[in-house]
């Protein structure tokens, strides 16, 4: 088994890559480690043929590198939702309790995890999970800040990373899979209401909280 650090490792950098390879001094900030022991870290995935990497442009998962991020990102995200759905965790306690987990569990734990919870396609902040082959599905999204005035959304995912955050929005009822309609956005990054289309609530959020609620438009 390949150590914790390597696996947040691949982990941050599968969340940071988009089309163009990570610099260091991304992941030294993601990770809240120095710049110094990312790049020991990089050359050493990159002898281990995970990370392909160039101290100029920065760094990529490699095939292998990626296939062990999203093995990762699977044994995560299925931890999330069962100590949420099975040992009734609340919403905000579930990713920092998934992150010690993930690194000491087997494939054959986890696979009898996703048997019990019926082989779900997503966790509980409504990220897709990876299936066991490492598919992962994406689809279309938009933060909330972008969203359009009198347009109707489904909340896709919540940023999963700031416990209090969560808290808040899920004692609002701002939780994946909501309907909502966006009622009013001030301008100059200023506060912005949405509607709660089921129970036609309304609540009032900053423009720095509504950067990490994502949406996606509802057919
Ligand atoms: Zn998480």
């Amino acid at each position: 088994m390949l150590s914790q650090a390597v696996q947040d490792y691949l982990k941050a950098i599968y969340k940071l890559q988009g089309n163009k390879p990570v610099s260091t001094t991304e992941l030294a900030k993601e990770l809240n480690v120095s710049g110094a022991s990312v790049t020991g870290m990089l050359k050493r995935l990159s002898t281990m043929g995970l990370v392909s990497y160039n101290s100029y442009h920065g760094a990529k998962l490699t095939p292998a590198g990626e296939k062990v991020a999203l093995e990762t990102i699977r044994f995560h995200r299925l931890l999330e939702l069962y100590l949420k759905e099975k040992l009734n965790y609340p919403l905000d306690k579930v990713h920092e309790e998934a992150c010690r987990l993930e690194h000491f569990i087997s494939e054959e734990f986890i696979e009898r995890v996703n048997q019990i919870l019926g082989d779900p396609k997503f966790d509980p902040h409504g990220h897709p999970i990876p299936t066991k082959e490492g598919k992962i599905e994406s689809f279309d999204e938009l933060p909330l800040s972008e969203a359009e005035i009198g347009k109707n959304y489904t909340i896709s995912h919540l940023d999963d990373d700031n416990p209090e955050l969560l808290g808040y929005l899920e004692s609002l009822g701002i939780l994946p899979d909501t309907k909502i309609e966006l009622i009013e956005k001030s301008p100059f990054y200023g506060p912005i209401s949405l509607k709660l289309l089921k129970s036609q609530k309304i609540h009032t959020i900053g423009y720095e909280v509504a950067k990490r609620i994502f949406l996606r438009n509802t057919n």
